[in-house]
């Protein structure tokens, strides 16, 4: 259960020179864990299960940032709205319409990231880039609307391979995805900056490719036990 300081100060001077921070990962972790990091001066955590976040979030110091890093339905939403920061995988116009309304009840502005379908496995959520097109024309056309969101970036997962090439390429790919909505679509948005791509096994990679944000969880937490939730 404990947690490894020395592989959270390495990943914080790693990270240093590319200006990316970092998301702590602890699905599954108790509160304790948590706590720990945070005296740390961790204070972005990533969680993947609605209620186990609002579980974690009602105990625990109000200005940790928290990151939904999950799949998310619709029909959850409520659930974050009132204290999520960013929400790291949108894959829907539904789900950004449902974000939106669900930010405006509680009167507040949530990050959202689109989640790029980069990996090869059927497995991974996201959005090829058709799909994202149409939802960002959408939301271009529309775009008084939608007030109490902003689009802040783009996530994605590369394939589970020991293929680094492949990883980096994957990843590579992503940052040529992000630039070219940077110049298109979102050219007057300042706040379209992250590029959320890197965990535990990947990050090195994913930070030579430009990561702005790494979602680590087993380097700093170790690894999870699933059949304790
Ligand atoms: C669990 C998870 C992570 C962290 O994975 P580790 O390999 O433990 O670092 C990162 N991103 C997402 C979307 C996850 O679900």
């Amino acid at each position: 259960m404990a947690i490894n300081l020395v592989a959270y100060q390495q990943i914080l001077q790693e990270l240093n020179p590319y200006n990316a921070r970092l998301v702590a990962v602890s699905k599954t972790k108790p509160a304790e864990d948590i706590t720990a990091l945070y005296e740390a001066g961790q204070r972005i955590f990533g969680e993947n299960y609605v209620q186990e976040m609002t579980e974690k979030q009602g105990v625990l110091p109000s200005d940790i940032e928290w990151h939904f890093i999950g799949h998310l339905q619709s029909n959850k939403v409520k659930y974050i709205a009132p204290y999520v920061h960013t929400i790291h995988a949108v894959d829907s116009l539904k789900l950004l319409q449902e974000i939106n309304k669900q930010a405006a009840k509680n009167q507040r502005i949530i990050n959202c990231l689109l989640q790029v379908h980069i990996a090869d496995e059927e497995t991974k959520f996201g959005m090829d880039v058709n799909e994202i097109e149409s939802l960002l024309t959408a939301f271009t056309e529309n775009q008084s609307v939608y007030a109490n969101i902003r689009i802040a970036g783009l996530m994605g997962m590369a394939t589970n391979t020991d293929d680094e090439s492949k990883i980096r390429s994957e990843f590579h790919q992503l940052h040529e995805i992000f630039n070219n909505i940077r110049n298109t679509f979102l050219k007057d948005h300042s706040y379209f900056k992250e590029l959320s791509i890197g965990m535990s096994a990947d990050y090195h990679i994913a930070l030579q490719e430009g990561s702005t944000m790494v979602r680590i969880g087993s380097l700093l937490f170790g690894n999870r036990n699933y059949s304790q939730i």
